[in-house]
Formats: structure tokens, sequence, C-alpha cells
């Protein structure tokens, strides 16, 4: 992804900052705890295609 984008791109939520995640080829907002994913170099700036983060730590495997 061009370094440049992240200038420009903001949580389409809360408007803040993202931090681009290189290994989950994500875009993160600290803030709402989500991520955008990034798909053939195009950020997927969608709250409905977000992860949820909170959701993601919440769903750990909890069997055992
Ligand atoms: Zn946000």
């Amino acid at each position: 992804m061009d370094p440049r984008l992240l200038d420009i791109l903001v949580c389409p939520i809360c408007k803040g900052p993202l931090k681009y995640d290189k290994a989950a080829k994500e875009l993160i907002c600290n803030a709402d705890k989500l991520a955008y994913p990034i798909r053939d170099g195009i950020p997927i700036m969608w709250a409905d295609q977000a992860r949820d983060l909170n959701a993601a730590a919440a769903a750990l495997p909890t069997e055992g």
C-alpha cells in the first residue's frame, strides 16, 4: 500500500488516524478497536467490512 495513503485516510467513524498493520494488511483504529481490511492494495473503509478487535479478543477459544 502507498504509505502516503495513510496521511489522508482517517477512520470513517471517529475521523481519527489509522495505523497500518503490515503483517495483517489492515488499517487499525485504536479508538474504535476496528481493523479495516486492505484488499488488492485498496483500503476498505467501510465500518461493516471492518473487523471488530474487541469481538476478536472476546471470541478467543475458552473451552478446556
Ligand atoms: Zn475510529
